[in-house]
C-alpha cells in the first residue's frame, strides 16, 4: 500500500466513525481495527501497530467523544501523536559540524540505494558549503567503485577507492586518512552490501567500523522491503552502532510503513529520504510533516509555522484573511505564481502546500515547471479583471476561452489546461476555509 493510499484508508475509517450517531466502544474499535489493517498493509510491524492501538484506546476517553467534541479530530490527533512517537526515537542523531572532520559510514543491503545515497548525502552538504569526500570500501560488488567514481565525478566530489586492493578495511582506513590530511569535514565511507543478511557482511562491517571509528553509522533502507524492515534494521543495529536511518525510493510504490519499523528497531531517527534516482532527489526528513502527509492532512503545521516565520508581520493578516475566506481566484493564482517564480519568502511558504510544489514544481524539473507557469501567466495577462477576480467557474465560457487563447497567442487547449490547474489549486485552497492559526504541533485547528 503506498503512502497516499494509507492516508486515504485512515481518513475513510475516521470519516465512517464520525458519521455514526453514537460513538461507543464498538464503533471506536471498528475504526481502530480499520486503521490497524491499513498500517499493517503498509508494512508497519505488527507489534508496533498493536501497541499503538492499545495506546490510543488508553488515551481516548469515550465520554469526551460523546460530549459532542469533534470526534474525528480528537482521534486523528491521537493517531497523529502516536505515529509521531513511533518515528521519533527521542534522541537526536549525531550531527556533523561544518569545518570539523566527521567520518560517516553507510551500511545496508545490496540494492538498497546505499551508493547513490552516499553521493546524495555528500552533494547535499557540498551545496551548503561543506567539503565532503567519498571512500568506496565496497570490494564485494563488481562495479561498485566505478559507480561511486562516476557519481562523485559528476558532483565534483573527491573520491577514494581501488581496483586492486581486496581488503575493504585497508581501503577504508587509507581513504579516511587521506581525506583527513586534506581537511575534508565530511568523509563518507560506502561499505559492501549483500543480497541477504549474512554473517560475513556483518563481520566485515564491524571490522570497517572498528578500524575507521566513524562518528555516525547510517543505515540505508529501501522503503519497499515490507515487513522485513524491522528485522533487517535490527540485525544491522546489533552488529554496528547505527545512529540514523535513510529511507530510499520513497518516490516509487513505496510502503512507507517500513520507515516506522526501522526507527523502532534501531531507535535511531530517519534523517533523510530518497525520492528519486537523481542526485538532488533527497529530502531532509521531518517527523511531523511526514505524518501529516501520511494521514492525508497535508503539511499544514509546517505551513503555518512557515507563514509566521517568513512572511513579514504586516503581510500576515492579509494573507491569512485570503486563506480563511477560501475563495481562490485566478488573480490569487497569478500572485502566487509570481511568488513561486521569485521563490521569495512567500514562495517558500507556498512551496510547502501540497499541490503547489510537488505537482506544479516537481524537484528536478524546475526549468520545465517555470516555463509552464510563465505560459499560464501570459494567458492570464489576456484576461479581464472580471475574469481574474471571479470565483464562478461558469464565467469561463467557450468564447472567453477562445479570446484568451487568441490574445496570448496560445491554443484553446492550453487555456483549458491552465483552467484545470486553477480548479485543482482552488480545491486545495478551499480546504483552508475558516483556517485558524494552530499552535506548533497542534493539529486540532485543522
Ligand atoms: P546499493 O547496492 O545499495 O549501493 O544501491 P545503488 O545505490 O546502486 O542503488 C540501486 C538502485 O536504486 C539504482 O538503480 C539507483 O538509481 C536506485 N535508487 C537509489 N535511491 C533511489 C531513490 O530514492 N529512488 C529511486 N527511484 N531509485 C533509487
Amino acid at each position: 500500500m503506498v503512502l497516499a493510499q494509507l492516508g486515504g484508508s485512515i481518513s475513510r475509517a475516521l470519516q465512517q466513525m464520525s458519521n455514526a450517531t453514537i460513538i461507543d466502544e464498538k464503533v471506536l474499535n471498528e475504526c481502530l481495527n480499520e486503521i490497524t489493517r491499513a498500517l499493517l498493509q503498509s508494512d508497519v510491524q505488527f507489534k508496533l501497530v498493536r501497541d499503538m492501538q492499545t495506546n490510543i484506546k488508553n488515551i481516548i476517553n469515550l465520554d469526551d467523544l460523546a460530549a459532542g467534541h469533534n470526534k474525528r479530530r480528537i482521534i486523528q490527533q491521537a493517531i497523529f501523536n502516536e505515529l509521531c512517537k513511533m518515528l521519533d526515537p527521542g534522541k537526536p542523531s549525531f550531527t556533523p559540524k561544518k569545518g570539523k572532520t566527521s567520518v560517516i559510514m553507510f551500511v545496508g543491503l545490496q540494492g538498497s540505494g546505499k551508493t547513490t545515497t552516499c553521493t546524495k548525502y555528500a552533494y547535499y552538504h557540498q551545496k551548503k558549503g561543506w567539503k565532503p569526500a567519498l571512500v568506496c570500501a565496497d570490494t564485494f560488488r563488481a562495479g561498485a567503485f566505478d559507480q561511486l567514481k562516476q557519481n562523485a565525478t559528476k558532483a565534483k566530489i573527491p573520491f577514494y577507492g581501488s581496483y586492486t586492493e581486496s581488503d575493504p578495511v585497508k581501503i577504508a582506513v587509507d581513504g579516511v586518512d587521506t581525506f583527513k590530511k586534506d581537511n575534508h569535514d565530511l568523509i563518507i565511507v560506502d561499505t559492501s552490501g549483500r543480497h541477504k543478511q549474512e554473517a560475513s557482511l556483518f563481520e566485515e562491517m564491524r571490522q570497517v567500523a572498528e578500524a575507521t571509528n566513524p562518528d555516525l553509522v547510517v543505515f540505508v533502507m529501501d522503503s519497499s522491503i515490507g515487513q522485513a524492515a524491522f528485522d533487517q534494521a535490527q540485525a544491522f543495529k546489533q552488529s554496528v552502532s547505527v545512529g540514523s536511518v535513510i529511507v530510499t525510493k520513497m518516490d516509487g510504490h513505496a510502503k512507507g510503513g517500513g520507515a516506522l519499523s526501522a526507527v523502532a528497531a534501531t531507535k535511531s531517527p530517519v534523517i533523510f529520504i530518497g525520492t528519486g534516482e537523481h542526485m538532488d532527489e533527497f529530502e531532509v526528513f521531518d517527523v511531523k510533516p511526514f505524518v501529516s502527509r501520511l494521514l492525508g492532512m497535508g503539511d499544514w503545521s509546517g505551513f503555518m509555522d512557515k507563514i509566521q516565520e517568513v512572511v513579514p508581520m504586516d503581510q500576515q493578516p492579509e494573507l491569512l484573511q485570503k486563506l480563511s475566506e477560501g475563495n481562490f481566484t485566478l488573480r490569487i493564482m497569478y500572485e502566487q505564481f509570481q511568488n513561486l517564480l521569485k521563490m521569495g519568502p512567500i514562495g517558500q511558504v507556498f512551496s510547502m502546500l501540497p499541490g503547489f510544489s510537488q505537482e506544479l514544481m516537481p524537484q528536478g524539473r524546475e526549468k520545465e515547471s517555470q516555463a509552464k507557469i510563465k505560459r499560464y501567466m501570459t494567458m492570464m495577462d489576456s484576461m479581464t479583471n472580471e475574469e481574474l477576480d471571479s470565483t464562478n467557474p461558469k464565467l469561463m465560457n467557450e468564447s472567453r476561452i477562445m479570446r484568451i487563447a487568441r490574445g496570448s497567442g496560445r491554443q484553446v487547449r492550453d487555456v483549458m489546461e491552465m483552467l484545470e490547474e486553477y480548479k485543482r489549486l482552488a480545491k486545495i485552497w478551499s480546504k483552508m476555509k475558516g483556517l485558524k492559526i494552530p499552535k506548533k504541533g497542534d493539529m486540532s485547528a485543522l
